[in-house]
């Protein structure tokens, strides 16, 4: 039967480029799957310190998500949710995986560069780069390929810029198959139609939790004040006026391609382009506040409720619950491996 894997960093409150890219796609899973399906989703707290983390924020950060991911509706009596750091097995796989995962793979990874804000063509070998990068940040695809390994997952839901690191994970089965026989099983990748959402900002990068403009982010829990204002800061262009054209026009569009993704009707981001084609550009930013308000308002009161539950304990119920099940999971595996290796 299938095993469904994935992950999110405690890096700060979900945004709307998780929720539509990969945590909606988590809760569609868990509605549909099979019952013989397992859903495991962890929040990988190992990989959020591979960028230098306060620990009070990170423990804060860390009940927030397990609280967003129970809000947007996963059912922890269906899905185990976890966090990363308590089930060490994937820590354990972690380290067999890095004898035979290869370096120079490692190193054209765009990721790291990125965090570095290095060019794609930066070397990990000139003195620069070397001082900065960190060992964690530099090998943590091999921790994420563990992730996904340890549970012998069949099926990962990411965004887009995971698709190279989920390429690495394959390419880890397929060397440790190889030295020491077919155990580890290769994960095929889910990519959602959301699969690459655009900070409200600057429209060529992707929205994400660790950049500095909390303006670049409509997190899933933001009130609808909030929201308005982001979106009446989004960056657009001097046309005033609405259409479709991602080329030309990537702000407005990918302001379309949101609204889309919330569209109830079903209705692309073209033909809403047609249909708000008469909207001012104020107007149209007021009018894609509400609808993400609105859709996101039952999120934000269930995520209030969750948060206080049981004076807070309830949350610490969750995920001692999930560990104990995730612990589960992965020793079956490790027990396969250990005996491999020859450990
Ligand atoms: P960070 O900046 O700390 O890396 P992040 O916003 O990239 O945070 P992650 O925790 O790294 O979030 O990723 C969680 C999931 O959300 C992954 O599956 C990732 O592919 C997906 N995701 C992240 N950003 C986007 C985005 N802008 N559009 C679509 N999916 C996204
Ligand atoms: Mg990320």
């Amino acid at each position: 039967p299938p095993v469904i894997f994935s992950g999110i960093q405690p890096t700060g409150v979900p945004h709307l480029g998780n929720y539509l890219g990969a945590l909606q796609q988590w809760v569609r899973l868990q509605n549909t799957a099979h019952p013989s399906t397992k859903l495991l989703y962890s929040i990988v707290d190992l990989h959020a310190i591979t960028i230098p983390q306060d620990p009070e924020r990170l423990r804060q950060w860390k009940r927030e998500t397990l609280a967003t991911l129970l809000a947007i509706g996963l059912d922890p009596n269906r899905s185990v949710l976890f966090y990363q750091s308590s089930v060490s097995a994937h820590s354990e796989l972690m380290w067999i995986l890095s004898c035979t995962a290869s370096m120079g793979y490692l190193s054209r990874m765009t990721q790291w560069k990125s965090k570095l804000q290095l060019k794609d063509d930066a070397s990990p070998l000139d003195e620069g780069s070397k001082s900065k990068l960190k060992l964690g940040l530099f090998s943590y695809p091999v921790l994420q390929a563990a992730d996904i390994l340890v549970h012998r997952a069949t099926h990962v839901p990411v965004g887009e810029d995971q698709s190279q690191h989920l390429e690495f994970a394959r390419e880890c089965v397929t060397n440790f198959n190889h030295a020491y026989g077919p155990n580890l099983v290769a994960p095929q990748t889910i990519m959602s139609p959301a699969k690459r959402v655009m900070s409200l900002q600057d429209p060529h990068l992707k929205m994400s939790k660790s950049h500095s403009d909390p303006r670049s982010r409509i997190l899933i829990t933001d009130p609808p004040d909030v929201i308005h204002k982001k979106m009446m800061a989004a960056l657009t262009d001097s046309t005033n006026s609405v259409s479709y054209d991602p080329e030309n026009r990537p702000g407005v569009s990918n302001l379309l391609q949101l609204i889309s993704h919330f569209n109830t009707e079903g209705k692309s981001a073209q033909e809403l382009g047609l249909e708000y084609a008469n909207f001012g550009l104020g107007q149209f930013k007021k009018a894609v506040a509400e609808c993400i308000s609105e859709s996101l308002a039952p999120i934000r009161t269930k995520y209030e409720q969750v948060l206080a539950a049981d004076g807070g304990r309830y949350l610490d119920h969750v995920w001692m619950q999930g560990a104990v099940k995730a612990r589960e999971s992965a020793d079956a595996t490790m027990e396969v491996v250990r005996k491999s290796v020859g450990l």
